[in-house]
């Protein structure tokens, strides 16, 4: 609490847990899990050896109580994406990845069940730089995913639904929940283009921090987003287009 107060003191203590983290990291790649990596072409049975005897001493610790769970995140499940270094500790938060990170009918559900059940208060649904399944969508290769294909074109109008539900649009009116949209830029995992959905304007607003205000993104995107029953149309991201409205 009182570190908290001091600005330079809590930059200190960041400075500090982050080398200990980087330290902790070290020390694991000792361990059966982290060493996976180092393993030249390993077989299924090797990984699963190693997840098992990894897990045999992750067990041996006791589990650490259940704490809330305030975020909820719709991403796509690009291994370059490290969400980490946007959301700390990923205990605390309830991270729905597929292709794209498409909202799809299924995953309005699980949104519903982690606000109702879980006690989300915010919602994030991001999408990426250089997102290979937006590529897949819009390339010669869709007729060969086309369910990931038509998670692309349909996810403007999923998100739509996702608003108009009344467990999320009566949670956003009573301020008990926001919706953000946004974009990770993936070789850095800095979050920009930060959008919360605004209920009584059924417009999405432009989300300032001070913090990007200080440090502008250095890449503007063209964001794919409409309005909030937009036709779902696919738009390329485009690298370095002003900064644009979802609610276009
Ligand atoms: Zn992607």
């Amino acid at each position: 609490m009182y570190i908290r107060r001091i600005r330079t003191l809590e930059m200190a203590a960041w400075w500090l847990s982050d080398q200990l983290y980087n330290l902790a990291l070290l020390i694991r790649q000792g361990s059966e899990s982290l060493t996976l990596h180092r393993l030249d072409d390993p077989s299924p049975t090797q990984i699963i050896d190693n997840i098992l005897n990894y897990n045999r001493r992750a067990t041996q610790q006791p589990k650490a109580p259940v704490t809330a769970t305030y975020i909820a995140v719709v991403r796509c499940m690009d291994r370059k994406l490290d969400l980490s270094r946007i959301f700390g500790d990923l205990k605390f938060v309830d991270d729905i990845a597929n292709p794209f990170g498409a909202v799809r009918p299924h995953i309005i559900e699980a949104l519903k069940i982690a606000v109702l059940k879980h006690g989300v208060r915010v919602i994030f649904l991001l999408e990426h730089t250089d997102c290979a399944a937006r590529s897949i969508a819009e390339s010669a290769e869709a007729e060969t995913y086309p369910l990931t294909t038509a998670a692309v074109s349909q996810h403007e109008k999923h998100v739509g639904t996702l608003l108009s539900d009344p467990v999320i649009d009566g949670a956003i009116r009573n301020q008990q929940l926001a919706v953000v949209r946004g974009v990770i830029v993936t070789d850095t995992d800095e979050l920009i283009q930060l959008w919360s959905f605004d209920p009584t304007s059924d417009h999405w607003q432009p989300f300032h921090h001070p913090a990007q205000a200080a440090h502008p993104a250095s890449v503007h995107l063209h964001h794919p987003g409409r309005s909030k029953h937009g036709a779902g149309e696919i738009q390329g991201i485009l690298a370095r287009e002003p900064l644009q409205s979802p609610n276009d």
